[in-house]
């Protein structure tokens, strides 16, 4: 079931908007009070990644993202090895539920307690342990499932808890505080584009003093039970103990792994809490939020189900519609929030924000729906800055662009989604990608000195080969693409998940294949200011005591960069501030609190 969503709590999103005629206002959003900003997946390696999801076309984004871009460095080799030349999405090997045939495992191999948070973070750095490392940036603190390794090895965020290879018989400890009903173990190999490390059996053990252990067993031998494990670094293999055992510490000991590697894993446990009817037992922190709004992850029925509720809560400043569907049929939502819903009134800035572009990226999704609860909220308040938010502007939230993908991924659960599964449309089209690139002939002009009297630097046509009708463009980017020739949208942000930092364009280098190049539009200081007050604003990028999401510090930069000065990928999205074939679109950034896909807690 999933519950209540801690990482929503920290996001505290204040977005900074221009909005043009009317001049600047800022938006806070009430900050719930939970402090936990779990860190957990993607790498900023992104090129390979984003290479691999089809970007067929070039391409070009049109926002400014606050991404915090769900973007795990794929390591391409592993991956042709490993998985046929299909669709990304389909591509990916299946979650394994590896019920070992010499276990006694419960046929249903669906975790029925919650991840105790080694992914998320609740469970701290001091209670992990381990019987050797090999090296502080490999220790049991990096143990966790979804970890990302930095960029060389021997950082000191590496990607896994790897034993000493001389260590015979290794192991990873947890304690979880308190007596703990654990029921199951979701195991990953080593995260790294170096190294192919993974565990593929291990015995689990349990001791409510750390120092007198038993073992998992089989229920028909009596035997230690000893589970399969992996077979790749990345996918979640998720394993259920024959009969759930209470204790305090769980060790999960290797067995076996990759020949020529060292044990190396990162995991999760499942574990519900112990009920206490004495009250001898310290008590356990509860998960929740005091704030009336909406702490879940919604679906799309749920999705579908909120934002009629809040159309008909505020009725008078909202309208629902749809820009069109999916490839599998479902609509895409959008909620109109203003003073005149649909009516485009003269002057009146039109502001879009659009999540769940990745549609594995749940947080965006619930910060947009989150969003249109507090401003309707707030403006039956008698908020006088909502209020004038919504006279001054038209707000336009698109909370799922891709909600093909959400319900995979949605219906896999976040532990066992793993980084891809879900992530692009259903044709297995990345829909960041999938924008037409007009960068590239928006130079070409400039260097043939075209600009701007024979080639405006706004309004440029689709490229001819984008508009063929056997172009690669998902339904979904088209349905985006033609609301964008609707409506005279001023200001665009995406969100995304990932990392956290505000990423404004250019996303393209202008050198071709340079890796990373500050790549400025015109609108360069704009930009720069609306990342900046929305980065200010926000309390995760603010927090001085954050962990990095990956190997960059963004903190360092105001949490904000040029998206070429990040990372380029030739044809990659760019964020383009020209809509293609349609209006001039300042991005507007936006911004999110966690680095990966939230859990359900
Ligand atoms: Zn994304």
């Amino acid at each position: 079931m999933w519950c209540l969503l801690l990482a929503l709590a920290t996001f505290a999103p204040a977005v900074g908007v221009s909005l043009g005629a009317s001049g600047a206002s800022v938006l806070g959003l009430a900050s719930p009070t939970t402090t936990e900003a779990p860190v957990s997946t993607p790498a900023p390696r992104s090129s390979q990644a984003e290479l691999s999801a089809g970007n067929e076309n070039g391409t070009s984004e049109q926002h400014v993202r606050i991404r915090v871009i769900k973007k795990k460095k794929i390591i391409m080799k592993k991956r042709k090895k490993l998985t046929p030349p299909r669709p990304p999405v389909t591509a990916r090997a299946s979650v394994t539920t590896s019920p070992a045939r010499t276990l006694d495992l419960p046929e249903k191999q669906e975790p029925d307690c919650p991840p105790l948070g080694l992914e998320s973070l609740r469970v701290s750095d001091n209670q992990l342990d381990a019987s050797s490392s090999q090296s502080f940036g490999l220790g049991p603190h990096r143990g966790r499932l979804n970890i990302q390794s930095g960029l060389e090895d021997g950082d000191l965020f590496d990607g896994a808890w790897c034993a000493e290879q001389q260590d015979a018989k290794p192991w990873l400890q947890v304690d979880a505080r308190h007596p703990t009903r654990f029921s199951g173990i979701i195991t990953q190999g080593r995260n790294s584009i170096w190294r192919y490390d993974w565990v593929t059996s291990y015995k689990v053990q349990f001791s409510n003093d750390s120092l007198t252990w038993w073992g998992s067993k089989n229920r028909s031998s009596g035997m230690d039970a000893v589970f399969p494990a992996n077979s790749d670094p990345e996918t979640p293999v998720l394993n259920l103990l024959p009969e759930p055992q209470v204790a305090r510490f769980i060790r999960l000991l290797p067995q076996t792994w990759l020949q020529g590697g060292a044990s190396c894993l990162r995991a999760e446990i499942l574990a519900c809490p112990v009920s206490d009817p004495n009250g001898l037992l310290p008590e356990v922190p509860v998960l929740g939020s005091s704030d009336t709004l909406d702490f879940r992850h919604h679906d799309y029925k749920a999705m579908r189900k909120l934002m009629k509720q809040v159309n008909e809560q505020c009725p008078n400043i909202t309208r629902v519609y749809s820009i069109g569907r999916s490839h599998q049929g479902l609509k895409l939502y959008v909620m109109e929030m203003s003073d005149q819903p649909g009516e485009h009134e003269l002057g009146e800035p039109e502001v879009r924000y659009v999540a769940g572009m990745h549609g594995n990226e749940a947080l965006g999704r619930e910060l947009l729906l989150l969003l249109m609860q507090f401003l309707c909220r707030e403006f039956l308040r008698g908020d006088p800055r909502v209020t004038r938010l919504l006279t001054e502007t038209r707000i336009h939230l698109l909370p799922s662009m891709n909600p093909d993908g959400y319900e995979t991924a949605f219906h896999r659960g976040s532990e066992l989604v793993g980084w891809a599964e879900g992530r692009w449309n259903h044709q297995g089209i990345d829909l960041n990608h999938n924008f037409a690139d007009l960068n590239t002939p928006l130079w070409e002009a400039e260097d043939d000195g075209l600009v701007p009297d024979s080639v405006p630097n706004h309004h440029l046509p689709l490229p001819t080969y984008y508009t063929l009708p056997n172009a690669t463009v998902a339904p979904e980017t088209r349905a985006v693409i033609k609301w964008m020739e609707r409506i005279p949208f001023v200001l665009s942000a995406n969100l995304h998940g990932g990392e956290l930092v505000v990423s404004y364009p250019f996303d393209m280098t202008r050198t071709p294949w340079a890796a990373r190049e500050l790549t400025p539009t015109p609108d360069e200081a704009v930009f720069r200011w609306l990342s900046t007050v929305y980065a200010g604003t926000n309390w995760a990028m603010q927090d001085p005591d954050r962990r990095p999401c990956h190997s960059q510090d963004f903190s360092l930069y105001g949490n904000i960069i040029n998206g070429a000065d990040w990372h380029t990928v030739p044809g990659r999205s760019v964020s383009q501030r020209r809509a293609p074939g349609g209006q001039g679109s300042h991005p507007a950034p936006l911004g999110s609190s966690v680095c990966g896909t939230p859990r359900h807690e």
